[in-house]
């Protein structure tokens, strides 16, 4: 059998235990047995999330917990802020527009993060601003926002501060009760581990007010079902039981390993990977001062097509990694290192990105990525 290496933004690779786990036979969801599993997973989830707020577990992927969010929170006409630097801010503007949201759009180039200051102008110039949308690490370009910075100009307003955690959370931090964010969305299929179904929602007593008042129309996503279900340790419908159950296997891994040594070897892979970029004379393609420890965005030379360097690596040497989406098709590859990788995944990566970089007949020293990563993991 071909390798199959994914140095994906979501899906991520599954460690074998959590495969065993979802290997197991089916049990049903209305019984002590998978209570008991379901309590686990949220006093979990909630270490995760840094938070004493409850987290809601939806069936879904990540896209799923964004209308949530927003169908619970935002009435038709409502004002609200969203961050456009890539196809996850923009996804937000989206799921407004569907609700009969015009937001207040921030246009932030490719690659750059928002300033927080651009988000208190517009906040003190309408002070009927109801959500500030943001997205901790913009997948298709690489960026992390300072969340902790926009909770700052966000939390003494009327408004709620909802961040897009779905790539970022267990990988870099967020601190969402430190901090005062009042809506963190994740899933399950990127830092978790999992196979994709599962998202995950929490609100603040803030946030979970406009739920309580809002008109727009819900059914399946309606947040107040959710937590009447809660309160029995429940879920309003039925369950991604499979992957609640292996939920509690990756939680189980991330807690033994402990947040800030995730965290900090999340940052050593993410190094390894620039510094390697760099040595083949590759530059980055986010700027220095938001560059994400959850995936590398590096730009290609213009005589090497990214869509055959992604296709060759996968077809041929069993290794995916992603392209550019929109204006960056083709420019871009985006290499992951989420989820469950280690160094050897990424010197993986990085020695078949030269094999491949060579077959296109790009000039670079042949190791040189690879011995710069190398260098990064053992100092
Ligand atoms: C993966 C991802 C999503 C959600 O995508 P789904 O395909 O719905 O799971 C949303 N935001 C970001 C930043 C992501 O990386």
């Amino acid at each position: 059998m071909k390798r199959n290496l994914l140095l994906t933004p979501g899906p991520t690779q599954i460690p074998p235990e959590i495969c065993a786990a979802l290997g197991r036979p089916i049990i049903h969801h209305r019984t002590p047995q998978f209570q008991e599993n379901l309590k686990e997973a949220v006093e979990g989830l909630k270490q995760v999330f840094q938070t004493k707020n409850d987290v809601y577990l939806l069936t879904c992927s990540g896209t799923g917990a964004m209308e949530a969010s927003v169908c619970n929170l935002l009435s038709p006409g409502d004002k609200a802020i969203t961050v456009e630097g890539g196809k996850f801010g923009e996804r937000w503007s989206e799921l407004c527009r569907s609700y009969g949201v015009e937001p207040h759009v921030i246009q932030v180039p490719w690659g750059k993060a928002v300033d927080p200051a651009q988000i208190k102008k517009i906040l003190d110039a309408h002070k009927d601003i109801k959500a500030v949308f943001i997205t901790q690490s913009e997948t298709s370009t690489g960026v992390t926002t300072d969340v902790e910075a926009a909770a700052r100009v966000v939390r003494d307003t009327g408004a709620v501060l909802v961040v897009d955690a779905i790539s970022g959370l267990g990988i870099i931090d967020l601190q969402m009760d430190n901090w005062g964010v009042d809506v963190v969305v994740s899933a399950g299929h990127k830092g978790f581990m999992l196979p994709p179904g599962l998202a995950f929602i929490s609100l603040s007593p803030k946030a979970f007010k406009l739920v309580e008042t809002c008109e727009s129309p819900r059914y399946y996503f309606d947040l107040r079902k959710s937590k009447e279900a809660m309160a029995d340790i429940d879920t309003p419908f039925t369950p991604a039981i499979g992957i609640v159950i292996a939920l509690n296997e990756s939680l189980r891994r991330m807690k033994q390993e402990g947040l800030p040594n995730l965290f900090a070897s999340y940052a050593r892979l993410a190094k390894g990977t620039r510094e390697a970029a760099k040595a083949l004379g590759l530059s980055i393609f986010t700027d220095e001062s938001c560059q994400s420890n959850v995936l590398t965005a590096i730009k290609l030379p213009p005589e090497v097509d990214g869509n055959k360097v992604v296709k060759i690596m996968r077809d041929t040497h069993g290794i995916s990694v992603a392209g550019g989406q929109d204006s960056l098709k083709g420019k871009i590859i985006r290499i992951a290192h989420m989820g469950c990788v280690d160094e050897y995944d990424i010197l993986t990566g990085i020695s078949c990105l030269e094999k491949v970089l060579l077959k296109l007949g790009y000039k670079f020293t042949l190791g040189s990525g690879v011995a710069a990563a190398q260098k990064v993991f053992n100092t």
